[in-house]
């Protein structure tokens, strides 16, 4: 398989190409929303398409049935997720964005996959604290903590009431193209991510993993 004009990070770097020629399973409907997602403004906020591939494999691996997504764009990591899933699983997907995920529903159509993708359009603390009223807690397999940086903590705390022991959160952007080496006191979303970063690196509730895949992903796993 060839990946052409992607989303994929290999564009100059030879290397990155053949690993993503020799590693990419893309499902045609992702690689139809991603295409589609090119010609966005906001392209740039799309996840990097080996960096969902990795997760679609974790959730698997973990026999996800509950997903929860914060922040979705045009929901190529969503249907990608909606995708992993068994016919009985569902992605919790938040943002506040009508606008965006309406470019993405008809992919989600297309691969037959939107009735296991429950989109709620409002702020993401507000549909965390809902599912936690909903007595949620504990029920869900996997997170991707994608929206605005500086409410990282608050996601990662809350995501990790509705984790299950066993669950992983993935966060994204966690090398913030290269800031947190050096964040400026007046970059909040510099000083959140690296604030959070630094948080991780002790918290006993979890094991993890930052690797440099895409911008940076944390995988936290509650113990
Ligand atoms: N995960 C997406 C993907 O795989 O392509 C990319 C998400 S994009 C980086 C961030 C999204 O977070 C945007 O669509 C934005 O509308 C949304 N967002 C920003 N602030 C939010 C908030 N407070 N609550 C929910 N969504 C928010
Ligand atoms: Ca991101």
């Amino acid at each position: 398989m060839s990946i052409s004009k992607s989303h994929c990070g290999g564009k100059d770097n030879p290397l990155m190409q053949y690993v993503l020629n020799h590693s990419m399973r893309e499902h045609p409907s992702l690689k139809n929303l991603r295409m589609r997602t090119m010609e966005h403004k906001w392209k740039g906020m799309m996840v990097a398409c080996e960096q969902a591939q990795l997760m679609a494999n974790l959730a698997k691996l973990i026999k996800s049935k509950k997903v929860l997504e914060i922040g979705v764009y045009t929901g190529y990591n969503t249907l990608n997720m909606a995708l992993a899933l068994p016919d009985d699983g569902t992605v919790v997907a938040c943002d506040i964005s009508e606008e965006y995920p309406n470019i993405g529903k008809p992919y989600w159509i297309e691969a037959g996959v939107e009735q296991k993708i429950d989109l709620r359009i409002q702020p993401a603390l507000k549909t965390l604290d809902d599912l936690l009223a909903a007595g949620q807690a504990g029920t869900f397999d996997f997170v991707f903590i994608d929206a605005d940086k500086v409410n990282y903590d608050n996601y990662y705390e809350k995501s990790l009431q509705l984790l299950r022991k066993g669950g992983i959160i993935a966060i994204d952007n966690v090398l913030w193209g290269g800031r947190v080496l050096n964040p400026s006191p007046d970059d909040q979303d510099t000083v959140a991510i690296d604030k959070l970063n630094k948080k991780l690196h002790r918290d006993a509730r979890i094991s993890l993993s930052m690797l440099t895949v895409g911008d940076g992903l944390t995988l936290a796993i509650k113990l």
